[in-house]
């Protein structure tokens, strides 16, 4: 196994690439990944014969748009036809190593290298010399595995902890003096939280100095008591098991994930697969191209997120999601942008002058309207300026302004109208 030299500040050339280089880099890797799925995995080969796309079609990412996403629950169907792999797979299946099992059940195989599991874990600073207690689970799911092998690749010795277990957690990380944590930030809390019920000293008597998350987003005032009280690096990935792992991850600036090249990630508009710009709010879409034995082409997520390609400090050229916004479920669109429920919520009621609110998402001459209407905690302040302030603040984060912001007596919209409310009517 290569352990790169502990010096080095990136895990491969492809972290820095300039833009151009990167473009041409994936448009090579995803047209030989699409020839070869086409020849090799029946379900592409059907994929694109429905679309009336040859291989040769798909030059570059851009093309991608010529083909359908496929989803979840599409995956599942496929496979259940077509069992166990749906034609998803592009290798003999004695040749195949493991068999993951992701709920469903769809069945994955583990990709055939997992050097970019790694890279986000030496972002994270893991090196050799780290005990890394892995506490996902090592059954049927593929976390457990992947990141083990990822983070051997980077040098660390491992711990096989799995999941559950907090007592003996607690005294495995003071005895073997586990220097990383790997796992989901709701359980790293629970640790601490038992450990201090045990007596210890967190900081003391435990020895944890960085954890790298995934499976959960890190609210930020969770990182904030890991990274202030307790001394713990915090780092979070982004990984989806079903086109074969970790698709983005952050670098020290903690500022956005940045994209892993093994992926084309596309963030799209979920009801046309069209391709958004920076900033737009759409549906994260991977393609995997390293592991050419796994033809899942448009694997789409379900997750809402958006990307900015502004430089970041760090050196790394790729482009950075900002998060997840939230499930694509819970968005509707208003004027062409996505509005995420859980994140308009966030900002409206980051003013703690508001008791409730409703988001009323209407159309006046054939252009959606959103009125804001609002219930306050207390009815003297200045309305005018909370209400710009409101507005001025959603515009931020959620990209479109709302058109009126309304004070309403208390109890007009009531506990179970809070929310965003789709009065449209789609005649
Ligand atoms: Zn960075």
């Amino acid at each position: 196994m290569a352990v790169r030299s502990q010096q080095d500040a990136y895990f491969d050339k492809l972290e820095t690439m300039s833009a151009e280089d990167r473009q041409e880099y994936l448009n090579k890797k995803l047209a030989e990944k699409i020839s070869y799925s086409y020849e090799h995995a029946p379900a592409v080969k059907t994929l694109l014969d429905k679309a009336g796309v040859k291989p040769k079609d798909i030059r570059t990412v851009k093309d991608l748009e010529k083909l359908p996403i496929t989803r979840k629950t599409d995956l599942l169907e496929m496979q259940k036809a077509n069992l166990p792999f749906g034609g998803v797979l592009a290798m003999p299946q004695e040749d195949v190593e493991r068999v993951f099992i992701s709920p469903g059940p769809i069945y994955e195989i583990q990709p055939s290298s997992c050097q970019w599991f790694a890279k986000s874990f030496w972002a994270a600073g893991f090196k050799k010399g780290d005990v890394a207690i892995n506490t996902f689970t090592y059954h049927m799911s593929p976390a457990g595995f992947l990141f083990h092998e990822g983070l051997r690749e980077c040098g660390a010795t491992v711990v096989v902890a799995g999941t559950g277990n907090t007592d003996l957690q607690v005294q495995i990380m003071r005895e073997l003096k586990v220097t990383g944590f790997v796992g989901t930030p709701s359980f790293l809390n629970t640790i601490i939280k038992r450990a201090e019920e045990l007596g210890q000293n967190v900081k003391k008597d435990l020895f944890i100095k960085r954890a790298w998350f995934t499976g959960e987003m890190l609210p930020p005032s969770l990182r904030k008591l890991f990274e202030e009280q307790y001394d713990i690096d915090t780092y979070q990935a982004y990984a989806v098991t079903e086109p074969g792992g970790a698709i983005a991850y952050e670098c020290k600036h903690k500022s956005g994930m940045h994209l892993m090249d093994e992926y084309v990630t596309e963030i799209v508009d979920p009801e046309t697969g069209k391709q958004l710009g920076p900033g737009e709010t759409g549906e994260i879409v991977a393609t995997q191209l390293l592991n050419k034995n796994w033809g899942l082409i448009r694997f789409g997520t379900g997750d809402l997120s958006s990307y900015t390609a502004e430089p970041c400090p760090c050196g790394r050229t790729a482009s950075r999601i900002t998060g997840i916004l939230g499930r694509e479920g819970d968005a509707v669109k208003v004027r062409g942008m996505f509005i995420v429920g859980k994140q308009a919520e966030q900002t409206i009621m980051s003013f703690s002058q508001v008791a409730r609110y409703q988001l009323v998402v209407g159309q006046k001459d054939h252009r959606d309207e959103m009125v804001l209407k609002l219930e306050l905690k207390d009815s003297s302040v200045d309305q005018n300026k909370l209400s710009l302030d409101i507005n001025n603040k959603f515009q931020d984060i959620c990209r479109i302004k709302i058109d009126k912001v309304e004070v309403v007596p208390d109890g007009t919209i009531g506990e179970k109208g809070q929310g965003i409310k789709d009065v449209r009517k789609w005649e």
